[in-house]
């Protein structure tokens, strides 16, 4: 599906933009990898998203076709661009709606001082010189999402998202052409937490990035982990996943693999401040 859209870029508020950036990009509403954790179907009306986004998240997107017109108009030399905090930009639909090529060749006609893409779909590589040519005309960087080093996992709470593999090839594919690549461990999924590290560590060559699965028990309001994803961790043996002093523990183990690699890690906006300065 498709809309004429009134706003391409919407200014910031929450956790995005205490990591630091101006504008977020939000090239469709609803994301076709459905993830079972997905908090932004429990934001309630947000972004531009409507009701029937997120009661059936996942099930179909409505991709804002005049994104290009209005970046044209919209797009400052001092903005600091998150894409996108509210769908992935290379969800399995973006293949065939081609939308994505059209959004970074506007951004290159009017670079802003910061581009972060962040996402989890392989289908980026589909677009390695446009994002090369973005790349000499601004700071841009590739947030790739990493959430287990356990295909099982990955298939109990993201069936729609590509494999390990497949995303570490195409981790892979951006650094070796010079794309500004980093590994994002969020949300942290079940998973051998040093393995984990050790292979963020081994495919990127910056700080690692990370975000436990958000719980109510520290995150009182606003978005959160979804039901499915609580049902699927009940189910499967795990709910500790889901415990804040668990969740803590795990990301200490994983900062600690990541400090003795020389290298930092940190979790939620301290740690997206990185992709943002
Ligand atoms: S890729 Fe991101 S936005 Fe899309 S469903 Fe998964 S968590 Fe949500």
């Amino acid at each position: 599906m498709s809309i004429l859209s009134k706003t391409i870029l919407s200014p910031t508020s929450g956790f995005i933009a205490e990591a630091g950036f101006t504008h977020s990009l939000t090239p469709a509403r609803n994301c076709t990898f459905g993830c079972t954790y997905c908090y932004v179907p429990t934001m309630g009306i947000y972004g531009g998203l409507k009701p029937e986004d997120w009661r059936h998240w996942g099930q179909f997107t409505t991709f804002k076709t005049n994104a290009p017109e209005l970046l044209r108009r919209q797009l400052r030399a001092n903005q600091v661009i998150y894409c996108s905090p509210l769908v992935d930009p290379y969800q399995p639909a973006e293949e065939s709606q081609k939308l994505m090529p059209n959004i970074l060749h506007e951004l290159m006609a009017h670079p802003p001082r910061i581009c972060v893409i962040q996402t989890r779909g392989p289908l980026i590589v589909r677009d390695l010189e446009p994002l090369l040519e973005l790349s000499r005309r601004t700071t841009l960087r590739v947030s790739f999402s990493l959430t287990t080093n356990r295909e099982a996992v990955r298939k109990l709470y993201e069936p729609h998202c590509a494999t390990l593999d497949c995303r570490l090839k195409a981790i892979h594919i951006l650094r070796q052409a010079g794309i500004t690549t980093f590994a994002t461990l969020a949300p942290l999924l079940p998973c051998d937490p040093e393995e984990l590290a050790g292979i963020a560590l081994d495919e990127t060559d910056n700080d690692i990035i990370g975000d436990a699965l958000h719980v109510r028990s520290i995150k009182p309001r606003g978005a959160t982990t979804r039901e499915a994803a609580f049902r699927i961790s009940q189910k499967h043996g795990f709910a500790e996943w889901l415990d804040a002093e668990f969740q803590a523990e795990v990301v200490e183990r994983i900062g600690r693999v990541v400090r003795h690699a020389g290298r930092r890690f940190a979790t939620g906006p301290e740690g997206f401040r990185w992709l943002a300065q």
